[in-house]
């Protein structure tokens, strides 16, 4: 026991920067960089990620706390701003999405709140797509408009509908595409070229494709958002958030409010998270490609009236999908033909896939959003989105396209 410990004391140890390490002299691909990227071992040389499972961090000396406050280290002051494991998290989602920087957030609505109120102030104007997340909608229909902020929402992919909402006001445009749950696709060059003449900030919710089949940026966009508790998690356990985008933003607007407000990712979900990016590129691609079989089968099944699937050629978003996603997604939605009785009875004959408002899952989740995830919505709004009483929302996963595709046709007899 004793021997052990002198051992493991005469080891040297102490976080190493990643730039003090050997660098590949090529790029690295995407699936290479969510294994390897961020990557900071300690002296102990360990596999694994370690958790760095600490508030605050010691000072050799007084004169280095001063230096380190006066941000001329790297030293890591106190987790509220930093954190060992959330930076390993955060550059290897950075690296993932191709972004000069990543914030990690305790959960998607933070991200999604603190990528926006870092920027507006009183009379500001936000023009957003209409059909997106209830709790997006919450905080720029009730929550921002409490401090003079107001909020247009457009529907559709008509320039011209987009042009007419913009304004030198306009701060801020928001975007969720693939959209949630009808999955309508927006085409984020489009509205970021518009959005752009006025000098306005795109900032994407990407939570449905996730950076394995979108990356937002690449077409336009200025920010993007993630609730890391869906894909980038994807096996139920912990809920995160992440906003990424370029140094500019992140230091003339981000950093100061994430560091005073707080809404910080714990060490704990990082660490849980940063061993996900792993997995991610592998789970992400299976799971569309058992949802691009579901939803080819769901299309031929009486019973079923729409399928909204990006990645059917039937879809309306179905090209400018093509051009901005590396496939149709894990989502599917559909409309029921029949009574929203009866289609809470074949969910509830559902015997592999389980009746839950999560997504992005490796299990596969079915959901009545009008009665759950959008029942926040005005119901004029969800009218008008289309998301009535016989919408479901089916989050695929990991589970065999056969046994998935039998548990639904047995469920839809
Ligand atoms: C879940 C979700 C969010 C919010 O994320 P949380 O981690 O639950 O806070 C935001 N946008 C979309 C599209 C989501 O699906």
């Amino acid at each position: 026991m004793g021997d052990q410990s002198k051992s493991v004391n005469s080891r040297p140890w102490g976080y190493q920067p990643r730039d003090k390490q050997a660098q590949p002299s090529w790029e690295l691909h995407p699936d290479t960089l969510g294994i390897r990227a961020g990557l900071a071992r300690s002296g102990f040389g360990e596999t694994g990620e370690a958790l760095y499972l600490t508030s605050g961090f010691t000072y050799e000396s007084a004169e280095q706390a001063v230096s380190s406050f006066a941000d001329e280290t790297d030293h890591f002051l106190y987790s509220r701003f930093g954190n060992p494991t959330v930076a390993m998290f955060e550059e290897r989602l950075a690296a993932l999405e191709g972004a000069e920087f990543c914030t990690a957030t305790g959960s998607g609505m933070s991200a999604m709140f603190a990528s926006i109120a870092c920027m507006v102030e009183t009379g500001d104007h936000i023009v957003a797509s209409a059909a997106m997340f209830s709790s997006c909608y919450v905080v720029l229909n009730e929550i921002l408009p409490k401090w003079g902020i107001t909020c247009e929402f457009v529907r559709g992919n008509d320039p011209d509908l987009w042009a007419k909402a913009l304004s030198k006001k306009t701060k801020v445009v928001f975007v969720e595409t693939p959209s949630n749950p009808l999955l309508e696709v927006v085409d984020l060059r489009m509205v970021s070229d518009l959005a752009h003449k006025v000098g306005a900030t795109v900032i994407v919710d990407n939570v449905m494709a996730s950076p394995v089949l979108q990356n937002p940026l690449q077409h336009g966009a200025d920010v993007v958002m993630y609730s890391a508790t869906k894909h980038i998690d994807g096996q139920g356990r912990v809920l995160g958030g992440a906003i990424l985008g370029s140094k500019e933003y992140q230091q003339n607007h981000l950093s100061q409010f994430i560091r005073h407000t707080g809404p910080t990712l714990s060490a704990f979900n990082a660490w849980v998270l940063v061993k996900s990016l792993e997995t991610i590129s592998m789970r992400v691609h299976r799971m569309n490609d058992n949802a691009q079989a579901i939803a080819e089968f769901l299309d031929t099944q009486k019973k079923i009236k729409t399928v909204n699937y990006p990645g059917l050629a039937s879809h309306p978003g179905y090209e400018i999908n093509k051009k901005q996603m590396r496939g149709g997604g894990t989502t599917i939605s559909f409309e029921f033909d029949g009574s929203a009785d009866d289609l809470f009875k074949m969910m509830n004959k559902l015997t592999v896939i389980d009746i839950s408002n999560n997504l992005g899952d490796s299990k596969s989740l079915i959901t009545h959003p009008a009665s759950t995830t959008h029942r926040r919505l005005a119901p004029e709004l969800r009218a008008e989105l289309g998301i009535n009483d016989s919408v479901v929302r089916l989050s695929v996963g990991l589970e065999h396209s056969s046994d998935l595709i039998r548990d639904l046709s047995e469920a839809l007899k």
